[in-house]
C-alpha cells in the first residue's frame, strides 16, 4: 500500500482528515515541509501540503531522490510549488480546486462590509463604552462600482453575491465566465477597470501575467480612495506600492488576506517573538487596513471538502488514475 506523509497539520484539521480517511495510510507532521523536514517523508510515495510548504526545485528534488511521485496539494492556489521542476523530475502534482469558492467570496463580502461600515472599529469603541458615531461614516454599496480581477470558481461566486447589492459589477479575465455575465458584470479592460471601479477586489492567480498587477502605475490609475481587496495572493500586489498608496490617500482602504511575504509568518504565532517584517508592522499599522492571516477558506465546509478530494487525488494516483492534476 502507498504511503504519503502529511506535512503542517494544525490540530483544527486533523478531525476533518480522520472523517475523510479510511484507507490511506498517512504519516501526519506539524511541521511544514523545508530542506530541513523533507526526510520525514523517508518511505514514502506521496507527500501533502499546504500553502506554507516549501516546494522548491531543491526540496522537490530531494523528495524525487527518495521515491515520492505524487505532491498532494490541499489548497487551490499551486503558485508556491514550482511546477517547471516537478514537470523535470516527473513528480504528479494535484490540486483541490474549487473547494468552496463561496468561502473566499464571502469572506471578501464581509471584508468590504467591515470596511466600509468601520465595523472593527464600533466593537472595539463600545467595549471601551464609547458610544458616539464620529469617525464611523460610511457608504452603501448600492450604485457603487465594483471591479473585480480573475473571474474563475472564486470570482464568480463573488460576483454573483455582489449582484445581490445592486452593485455595478465591472470583470477582468482572459477567459469571459458565463455565470457573471448572467449576473451583470460587464467585461472591460483593466484601465477601465481601474478607472471606474470605488472597489477592486482581486481574484486571480500569482503568476508570471499576474506578479505585481497591482503596481504604483496602476494604483496610480485607479479612482482616489479606491478600496483593494485581495484574498487571492499576496505577490498580485507590490506592498509598498499598496503603503505608498494608502499613505498618499489614493487608496482609501484595503483588505488583505494574504501578503506577499507571507511564508515566513503566517500559520505562526509571534506573541511571545520579536516580530521583525518592518513592511508588515507598516500596514498593521493603518486604520483603514483590515488583515487576516491567509483565513478567507477557513470554514467548516471548505475544510471537509479539502481533505475527501485530497483523500480522493491520493486514492486514485494509487490505483493509477490521476484526477485534478496541475499541469
Ligand atoms: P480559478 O482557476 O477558477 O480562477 C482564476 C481565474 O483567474 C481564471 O478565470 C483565470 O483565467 C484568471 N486569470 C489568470 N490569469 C489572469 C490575469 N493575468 N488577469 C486576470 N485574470 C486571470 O481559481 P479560483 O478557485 O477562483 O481561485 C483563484 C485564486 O484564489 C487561487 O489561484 C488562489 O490563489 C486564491 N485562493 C485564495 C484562498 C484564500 O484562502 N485566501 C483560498 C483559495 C484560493
Amino acid at each position: 500500500m502507498m504511503k504519503t506523509t502529511l506535512y503542517s497539520l494544525k490540530p483544527y484539521e486533523k478531525p476533518f482528515l480522520q472523517q475523510a480517511n479510511k484507507d490511506q495510510e498517512i504519516i501526519c507532521h506539524s511541521r511544514p515541509l523545508s530542506e530541513y523536514t523533507v526526510t520525514l517523508a523517508e518511505g514514502c510515495e506521496a507527500v501533502c501540503c499546504f500553502v506554507a510548504d516549501t516546494l522548491d526545485k531543491t526540496v522537490l528534488a530531494k523528495l524525487s531522490n527518495m521515491g515520492i511521485r505524487l505532491i498532494a496539494l490541499r489548497s487551490a492556489g499551486y503558485d508556491h510549488v514550482d511546477m517547471h521542476a516537478a514537470r523535470e523530475l516527473k513528480l504528479t502534482v494535484c490540486n483541490v480546486p474549487q473547494y468552496s469558492p463561496a468561502s473566499i467570496a464571502e469572506f471578501s463580502i464581509a471584508m468590504i462590509l467591515s470596511l466600509t461600515r468601520h465595523m472593527i472599529e464600533a466593537d472595539q469603541r463600545i467595549k471601551q463604552y464609547n458610544f458616539l458615531l464620529d469617525g464611523l461614516l460610511g457608504f452603501d454599496l448600492k450604485n457603487k462600482t465594483v471591479g473585480i480581477i480573475g473571474t474563475g470558481f472564486i470570482g464568480s461566486a463573488f460576483c454573483r453575491i455582489l449582484s445581490g447589492f445592486g452593485c455595478q459589477i465591472l470583470a477582468y479575465d482572459v477567459i469571459t465566465s458565463d455565470d457573471c455575465v448572467s449576473n451583470g458584470a460587464d467585461y472591460v479592460s483593466l484601465n477601465e477597470l481601474y478607472k471606474k471601479s470605488d472597489i477592486i477586489s482581486l481574484h486571480c492567480p500569482l503568476n508570471e501575467s499576474t506578479h505585481h498587477l497591482i503596481n504604483q502605475d496602476t494604483i496610480n490609475k485607479m479612482k482616489k480612495g479606491v478600496m483593494i481587496i485581495n484574498t487571492s495572493r499576496g505577490g498580485v500586489i507590490d506592498t509598498a506600492a499598496l503603503i505608498a498608496g494608502l499613505e498618499s490617500g489614493q487608496i482609501g482602504a484595503a483588505g488583505l488576506d494574504v501578503y506577499e511575504n507571507e511564508g515566513a509568518i503566517f500559520y505562526k504565532e509571534f506573541s511571545h517573538k520579536q516580530f521583525q517584517d518592518e513592511m508588515y508592522k507598516k500596514l498593521e499599522g493603518f486604520d483603514n487596513v483590515l488583515l487576516s492571516a491567509h483565513q478567507a477558506y477557513f470554514t467548516a465546509d471548505a475544510l471537509s471538502n479539502i481533505f475527501k478530494t485530497t483523500i480522493n487525488n491520493i486514492t486514485a494516483f494509487e490505483k493509477g488514475q490521476v484526477i485534478h492534476k496541475v499541469e
